[in-house]
């Protein structure tokens, strides 16, 4: 089920004028991943949303998921540069674990230079597919987790896969989180807010692909709206593939695509 079926998700929402990114990894090398950025373009998007955004007075966040090492390498000190921070979300079970994640001595650094940090689950299972206990598990346990190693306070999640329903909301909620960032472009639609009770805020954000025009990231941080919603209808169409063929079906169709010489290294959107 997507969130948009979820009857009573307790949320509320924020303000229009909020616009956030979303990234993920960064390589000096030439990459076919679709969420690998060099770190010369990253610094070219940052110039243009950020001048975007306040040319249009939005408020401009930057996030990454899955602490990848090259976050605190190679965009962490861009960020800096250009006097911003960003918000890193961490699966909490993966620091010391996976020789590519972040080490929580690079974790605290991050937040030494001002970055906030954010819970991406302590395995970066998919929430919707948690049972009850193991849900409760990967949210509360990740939180305890950063908040010990690192000494700060965490209140925002970003849901792994960007999945999220309205037990997942309840479950954020229960487990301290004030804010959910999912995948989906944009302020969070009207139909998947319910009693505004002013207690978890579910943050809509554009997840950054390698090949995304600069245009298109620009009139996203200035708040166009056709550009939003066309970015927001490519994501459904994803989301109704994934439905339609399941998610181990999805990743071995993108797989299978993706080694085909004649396709480009671009999410195949020609099928969605
Ligand atoms: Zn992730």
């Amino acid at each position: 089920m997507t969130s948009h079926s979820m009857p009573h998700a307790p949320v509320h929402r924020r303000p229009l004028d909020r616009r956030v990114l979303g990234y993920h990894e960064f390589s000096q090398s030439d990459s076919r991943d679709v969420y690998q950025l060099a770190p010369e373009r990253f610094a070219e998007q940052l110039a243009a949303v950020r001048t975007a955004a306040m040319q249009t007075n939005h408020e401009l966040e930057i996030t990454f998921d899955d602490a990848h090492r090259s976050q605190v390498e190679l965009a962490a000190p861009l960020l800096e540069q250009a006097g911003m921070t960003g918000i890193f979300f961490v699966p909490a079970g993966w620091v010391g674990v996976r020789p590519q994640t972040a080490s929580w001595s690079d974790i605290h650094a991050l937040v030494r230079s001002g970055h906030s940090i954010g819970s991406h689950g302590q395995t970066h299972s998919l929430l919707t597919h948690c049972p009850p206990a193991a849900l409760e598990a990967e949210l509360v346990r990740s939180r305890k987790t950063l908040e010990d190693q690192l000494g700060c306070v965490v209140q925002s999640i970003s849901v792994p896969g960007g999945r999220w329903n309205a037990a997942v909301a309840s479950a954020c909620l229960a487990a301290g989180y004030s804010q959910l960032y999912t995948s989906q472009p944009g302020p969070a639609p009207a139909q998947d807010l319910a009693e505004p009770q002013g207690l978890l805020t579910i943050v809509g954000r554009l997840i950054v692909r390698r090949r995304m025009a600069l245009n298109t990231l620009a009139s996203y941080a200035a708040g166009n709206w056709l550009a939003t919603a066309h970015l927001r209808t490519e994501y459904q169409a994803k989301q109704a593939l994934k439905r339609l063929v399941g998610d181990v079906g999805y990743q071995a169709l993108w797989r299978r695509l993706l080694r085909s010489p004649v396709q480009s290294a671009e999410e195949p959107t020609v099928l969605l």
